[in-house]
């Protein structure tokens, strides 16, 4: 018999916003353990929680990207259980009323969408950390830093909708993209900002009955979901193919080993106890909010490559490229409106640019530090109006990283203006036939492509800022005048 898989994923995304949850707490990334804390999210008795309405907002702005409901009135709910990171042994979260329900994730490409329903949205509180250090006589030690707790975290899940681990990394990296997009989250798995649980369960195919799931925890790179989610799947098909029964259960991906390891078997929702959190209202997303919220959302990333295509007659792998990341499809943009061809700039960006920005581990917004797209764009022009050579482009190209200035006066200052000077070049296609009569007698002989090779020596006589087609033609030109005559 064959086996299909089910897959649904849960996400939890830390929101970037600039304080924690429920207190004033900074809401930052590592440092020195136990330096942002305070009562609230240390959970001493007695101290009370303030909602933090930029988090309900980037979960609004979330939801509305996800074409979901946002709701206008939503409940936070105490999630109790006992967690060594967690001293007041309740997570306040929400449950029965989150802020939004349905909508979907497009993991398609542009033009080609691909919606995987998701059935919510909630917020709720991060824990703190335990900390095994694994020094010498310090191994039994378990240590806690609770700058993370009170962090505001999305959770995000889906429907169980995706069958293949490909599909859960087509998830997670539309996922990542569209957070970053929102400028919700820095979308940083390695750093733990979104942190991925997989329901797996198997099914013969053709069935409409859901199968035993297992859920795989606290995977923490996209690579490594897609890794796990395949063992899981060979896991249970292995196990049922042998006549077993797959049994409810909690695991663990180790990264390391590559392999799956049985936590716990699963608790259900109820042994959470869930109620309605005493010490907070409903949580309420005013209209006026809704409408900002609405009239400042951003245009989605495979819209815009629609558009791209469209607009400026780009391939959909370009036009999905330059939309990997919003700061990228806005350089491109005032590229593009500082007078750079459209397809020129496409390529400009999607190869040096971009290989620029990794090799010296930056961002868009400190590329742009260096060479704004006006910069970008009178390098495009110098090519097209012929004052460049796409290698001499190419020179001043590094030029520019390196020197502050206008492009065509940093041409002209490095000598990587195009020689178009006839007389001069004219000269120089002459001695490059003195220096090369063997070739010289082969072309006048008929073999055409000994052009080439000359082409190449004035070239390099030139080094490389003849204009080509002129220095093909004047080329031709003495090589006509040392034909023999005809009849
Ligand atoms: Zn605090």
């Amino acid at each position: 018999m064959a086996y299909e898989a089910v897959l649904g994923l849960e996400v939890h995304i830390q929101l970037d916003t600039r304080s924690k949850l429920f207190c004033a707490c900074p809401n930052e990334f590592a440092g020195e353990p136990n330096t942002r804390v305070c009562p609230v999210c240390l959970g001493l008795p007695g101290a009370l929680p303030v909602l933090n309405e930029a988090a309900v907002e980037s979960v609004a702005r979330l939801g509305l990207a996800l074409g979901a409901t946002v709701h206008a009135t939503s409940v936070f709910a105490r999630k109790n259980y006992f967690y060594p990171d967690m001293p007041k042994n309740y997570q306040i979260s929400q449950y029965d009323r989150p802020i939004v329900t349905g909508g979907h994730l497009d993991i398609g490409a542009p033009g080609a969408p691909r919606l995987v329903p998701i059935t919510r949205v909630h917020l709720e509180e991060d824990t703190g950390k335990s900390l095994h250090p694994e020094v010498e006589g310090d191994r039994d030690e378990t240590r806690l830093d609770f700058n993370r707790a009170g962090v505001p975290l999305a959770e995000m899940v889906s429907e169980p909708a995706l069958s293949t681990p490909d599909d859960a990394f087509a998830y997670l990296t539309a996922l990542r993209r569209l957070v970053r997009w929102l400028g919700i989250s820095d979308g940083d798995m390695e750093k733990g900002s979104l942190r991925c649980d997989a329901n797996v369960s198997i099914r013969p195919v053709g069935s409409t009955a859901f199968g035993t799931r297992c859920e795989i925890k606290n995977l923490n790179s996209i690579a490594g979901v897609r890794n796990a989610v395949a063992a899981e799947i060979a896991r249970q098909t292995a196990l049922v193919e042998s006549g077993g029964t797959v049994i409810q259960s909690t695991l663990l991906w180790d990264q390391d080993k590559e392999r799956l390891q049985v936590m716990r078997t699963k608790e259900q929702a109820h042994d959470y106890r869930y109620f309605p959190e005493p010490d907070l209202p409903p949580c309420t997303l005013e209209e006026s909010v809704r409408a900002r919220l609405i009239a400042t959302a951003p245009e989605l990333p495979l819209a815009r490559a629609v558009r791209f295509e469209k607009e400026h007659g780009l391939s959909t792998y370009d036009a999905g490229l330059l939309n990997e990341s919003r700061d990228l499809a806005e350089y491109f943009e005032e590229t593009v409106a500082a007078g750079a061809a459209a397809k020129a700039a496409a390529n400009w960006i999607g190869n040096d640019v971009l290989r620029t920005m990794k090799e010296r581990g930056e961002d868009v917004a400190a590329f742009r530090g260096v060479v704004p797209p006006t910069r970008l764009a009178a390098l495009c022009r110098l090519v097209a109006d012929g004052t460049l050579s796409s290698r001499l482009a190419k020179d001043l190209f590094v030029v520019l990283l390196a020197e502050p200035g206008d492009p065509a006066a940093l041409a002209k200052h490095h000598g990587l203006v195009q020689e178009s000077d006839a007389g001069a070049l004219a000269a120089i296609a002459e001695a490059v036939l003195d220096a090369n009569p063997g070739v010289v007698a082969e072309f006048l002989g008929g073999k055409e492509k000994s052009l080439t090779f000359l082409v190449g020596q004035l070239m390099k006589e030139t080094k490389g800022r003849a204009q080509p087609q002129l220095a093909q033609q004047l080329l031709r030109d003495a090589l006509a005048r040392r034909a023999p005559a005809q009849g």
